[in-house]
């Protein structure tokens, strides 16, 4: 498959059915695996032969999912997460432990932020947050000699900053550290993170991925290109022997391809079982296939409308990577040359009773917190998610009270720009 084009691999990847076998991935919802002898389980249990005996560990159907997602995104191994929290904490945790230290871009979604900054911070790991348009004085000085990753998202939710994928590669492996990439807005289909020089991709596949809302979800990719083995102090998770494990040193027996997957599936997941059903992979599967599909029209119809929305004189501001003249443009242009995603956010001049009030006249965009789907939706954060925020933090959260943030779905554009326009009269 790693010849092929995205769209292929969006297709076919990951699932070849051999004669006779079923043509759509099979959903095998069983939570174990039967065996003739005590021997044959045990060499899976000492991961000498590959095979599957317990779903919390590996599954097929979540496996072939995984492995199309690895096609896609040019890596090494794969695995599904039962979130995208999951995903971001295990690529994390895989990693750095008690006493370690982390660069993340301060531009991520908020749930990953209250991940690091509050629950993980708890764990005894420590964050420095870097603004991802900081100068390279600042991004160098942001390290430690703990430091054991550099985190950051592509297209930042819902903030919509670009990142510098290559400046923060260099920086991080200047330090001797991997870069992580959050890839969720953008999708393989619009840029490759690793093709940038990112090590490891993960996914909320709750959003493009599946793209209609069925199924919560996560993956993430290793590139398989880290050399943890230049560093065996700084990792010695990877780099020596796993008592919990017989022993096994991951990067010894599985390369630097398989170690770091391997280990967050034979250590992260077994012991703290964030698994993925497999009959969410299923449907995540039938969203994969149409994935290059649909974010060449999410994107076409973004455009559209943020351009309406950029010559209407009772919208203050638009924010749309796509946008001539956005900050984030020459970037977009850079990293993301077929596109960058759905999600626009714009101010109502009024502030933020004007805002409420055109949310109220929306007919087909629904009010969720959701993004990223077929359905078109809408939120106002002032009155919705931070709504407990006085109007000088919200300022400081980056949410000003006029904010709205628009999911264009794949419905008719001129339908959407009809209703936004119906909405905006009421103001
Ligand atoms: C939604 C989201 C997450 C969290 O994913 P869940 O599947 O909701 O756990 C992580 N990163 C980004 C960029 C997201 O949009």
């Amino acid at each position: 498959m790693s010849d092929f084009k995205i769209e292929t691999k969006c297709v076919q990847g990951g699932y070849t059915p051999g004669n006779g076998e079923p043509r759509q991935v099979p959903i095998i919802q069983s939570t174990t695996f039967k065996y003739a002898t005590s021997e044959d389980m045990g060499k899976l249990f000492d991961l000498e032969a590959s095979g599957y005996f317990y779903s919390r560990l590996q599954n097929p159907t979540c496996d072939t999912v995984a492995a199309k997602i690895c096609e896609m995104e040019g890596g090494s191994a794969a695995m599904l997460t039962g979130s995208g929290q999951a995903a971001s904490f295990f690529a994390v945790f895989n990693i750095a432990s008690i006493g370690d230290h982390v660069v993340a871009s301060s531009a991520i979604y908020g749930g990953t932020y209250n991940l690091f900054a509050v629950t993980m911070k708890r764990m005894g790991i420590d964050f420095t947050f870097v603004a991802p348009d900081c100068s390279d004085e600042e991004l160098e000085a942001a390290f430690r000699p703990n430091t054991k990753a550099v985190f950051g998202e592509t297209i930042a939710n819902p903030a919509l900053n670009v990142l510098d994928i290559e400046r923060f590669a260099n920086a991080a492996h200047a330090h001797g550290v991997p870069l992580i990439i959050d890839n969720t807005f953008a999708t393989p289909v619009n840029c490759r993170p690793i093709e940038w020089g990112a090590d490891i991709v993960t996914h909320s596949t709750t959003k493009y991925m599946d793209g209609h809302g069925a199924a919560v979800g996560g993956c993430i990719v290793d590139s398989g290109k880290f050399d943890w083995t230049q560093y065996p102090e700084k990792f010695p998770g990877l780099c020596t022997p796993d008592d919990s494990y017989h022993g096994v040193t991951y990067t010894e027996r599985f390369g630097l391809e398989g170690a770091f997957i391997t280990k967050a599936t034979a250590q992260l997941m077994r012991d703290l079982g964030c698994v993925q059903s497999p009959q969410s992979a299923y449907l995540l599967n039938l969203g994969l296939e149409s994935l290059h599909v649909r974010m060449a029209r999410h994107c076409e119809n973004a455009q559209r409308i943020a351009e309406y929305l950029k010559d209407h004189p009772k919208v203050g501001w638009v924010r749309y990577p796509g946008l001539e003249g956005d900050p984030e443009h020459e970037r977009a242009k850079k990293y993301l040359p077929k596109g960058s995603c759905g999600v626009i956010s714009f101010g109502v001049k009024g502030g933020k009773a004007a805002a409420a009030e055109f949310m109220k006249g929306l007919k087909i965009a629904a009010i969720e917190t959701h993004v990223a789907d077929a359905r078109s939706c809408c939120l106002h954060p002032a009155t919705a998610t931070h709504r407990q925020m006085s109007d000088e933090e919200l300022i400081a959260a980056g949410v000003p009270g006029d904010l709205v943030r628009f999911s264009v779905g794949l419905e008719n554009a001129e339908d959407l720009i009809a209703d936004i326009e119906n909405a905006l009269a009421n103001v």
